[in-house]
C-alpha cells in the first residue's frame, strides 16, 4: 500500500510528490510544533520546488478544513455512538481530538494538497 510511487506514500510520510525520495519538511516529526511548517524549497533529489507558486499552500487550508470537519465528525461518532458519552462530554472529545491531532492535520493537508497538483515521476532526479 505505501510502496512508492503511490500518491498514499507521499500524503502519509510527506516526502517529495515528484521523486519521493525526501522529506518535503525541515523536520519529519510533527509534534516539533515549532517546525511544523517549516518545508525545504527544493526536493534536494530532484530539484522540484514545492512552493509551486506564491502562497500556493493556502489552498491547503480547504483541506485541512474539511479533513477537521471529519475528525471532528469520527470523534463525535466514537464518543457519543460507541462510548455512550453525553453530549457535553463529546463535544469536549472533538475539541480534544481536533488538538491532539492538528499537527498531523496541518501535514496531512498540505501533502493531500500538493499531491492534487502534482505525480510522481520515476524518472525524476535522475539526469
Ligand atoms: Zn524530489
Amino acid at each position: 500500500m505505501l510502496k512508492k510511487g503511490s500518491k498514499l506514500n507521499s500524503i502519509l510520510t510527506g516526502s517529495c510528490p515528484k521523486c519521493q525520495k525526501e522529506s518535503m519538511y525541515e523536520d519529519k516529526n510533527p509534534l516539533h510544533l515549532g517546525k511544523v511548517l517549516k518545508m525545504n524549497e527544493n526536493c534536494s533529489h530532484c530539484g522540484f520546488k514545492y512552493q509551486i507558486e506564491p502562497s500556493f499552500f493556502y489552498g491547503a487550508m480547504y483541506v485541512s478544513y474539511a479533513l477537521n470537519v471529519a475528525v471532528g465528525i469520527a470523534a463525535f461518532i466514537v464518543s457519543f455512538v460507541f462510548f455512550g458519552a453525553t453530549i457535553e462530554q463529546s463535544f469536549l472529545a472533538i475539541i480534544l481530538t481536533l488538538v491532539v491531532l492538528f499537527p498531523f492535520v496541518l501535514r496531512l493537508s498540505r501533502n493531500l494538497y500538493i499531491n492534487m497538483f502534482v505525480s510522481y515521476d520515476p524518472m525524476a532526479g535522475r539526469e
